[in-house]
């Protein structure tokens, strides 16, 4: 019998969980033909999340956990899915209920006609703003621009993966992850499958503003280095205006014996070529960061508790 795993992060989703579990449980009965086993992460929550989730295990021993040490983010929560997901597959799922698991026999019945990564595009989004609407769409846009691998759009991360796509991503150890680019990255035989995505069923949503645009760039930046080619496309134009603006000076000092206003000249280009030195400045900030951090080669998370073992982490 093959075995379905069903990785779920969870921050904060005290009030989510009973919902979950009980849609959960019906698909599971009702897929008979498969094991299951619901591996949860806590992501350091707060509030009784993980004691509900033990709850569960007692009288499901379908369920498996991960308990983080503290709160590492949903992307790296997802990686630790995926390291301890035992399955043939691994479906990622929200907490909340906004990837409907009743999906979830679609999805394999894909993985059974041989694809490795049925992912769901959302055709509609109830319940989120025209804003992050808006704002995810112009996402989308300028990842694509900045690269030749395709990036499925309208989808998250509620996906079915192979094991040969679990195992690609297990060897992608970096630390500032965006798994909607790795996802694309690693390639293998792809399926859309199109659903509607439902409001959050309890609690609050976890993102922000700043998260989301902390997301953007890092999804950007650890995608494609397209950006330090700006340095490129600016220096070639600047170049040429430097060339003409000094061959005009020249001529009209000759011909016209003029003195020109050096100093409004001088303030301009000053402030001219340190906007621009700004702008690079930044993006190689961007980079250096970025190397800064997997250099440190820390491990991506610390676990607390694995099923009620300790972990040494050594
Ligand atoms: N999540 C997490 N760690 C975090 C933030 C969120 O594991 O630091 C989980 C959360 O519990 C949920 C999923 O990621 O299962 C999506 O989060 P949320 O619903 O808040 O995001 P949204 O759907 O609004 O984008
Ligand atoms: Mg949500």
């Amino acid at each position: 019998m093959k075995k379905v795993s069903i990785i779920i992060p969870a921050y904060n989703e005290e009030e989510s969980l009973p919902f979950l579990y009980e849609r959960l449980n019906s698909l599971m009965n009702g897929l008979t033909s498969y094991e299951f086993e619901i591996l949860f992460v806590n992501d350091g929550s707060k509030d009784k999340t993980i004691e509900l989730i033990k709850e569960l295990r007692e009288k499901d021993k379908r369920i498996n956990y991960v308990d983080f040490s503290r709160n590492f983010g949903k992307e790296i929560a997802m990686i630790a899915g995926l390291d301890y997901a035992t399955g043939d597959c691994a479906i990622f799922m929200d907490a909340d209920l906004q990837d409907p698991p009743e999906l979830v026999p679609e999805l394999i019945k894909y993985w059974e006609e041989g694809y490795d990564d049925v992912y769901a595009r959302r055709k509609s989004r109830k319940g989120e703003t025209w804003l992050k609407k808006f704002t995810s769409k112009m996402y989308y846009k300028v990842l694509q621009s900045l690269t030749r691998i395709e990036i499925q759009r309208d989808t998250g991360d509620f996906r079915l993966l192979d094991r040969r796509c679990i195992n690609a991503l297990k060897k992608m150890r970096e630390s500032q992850r965006c798994s909607k680019s790795m996802f694309s990255w690693i390639g293998y035989k792809k399926k859309e499958v199109l659903y509607d995505r439902d409001p959050r069923i309890a609690g609050k949503t976890k993102w922000n503003y700043k998260k989301l645009i902390d997301l953007a760039i890092d999804g950007i930046t650890s995608f494609t280095t397209s950006p330090l080619r700006i340095a490129t496309y600016l220096s070639i134009p600047t170049f040429f205006a430097l060339i003409i603006y000094f061959i005009y000076v020249i001529v009209k000092c000759i011909t016209q014996s003029v003195a020109i206003q050096a100093f409004q000249a001088i303030i301009l280009l000053v402030l001219f070529f340190s906007g621009v030195q700004i702008i690079l400045i930044g993006i190689i900030g961007e980079y250096l960061g970025r190397i800064f951090n997997e250099s440190k080669n820390r491990p991506l998370y610390l676990v607390n508790e694995y099923n009620g073992e300790r972990e040494n982490n050594d």
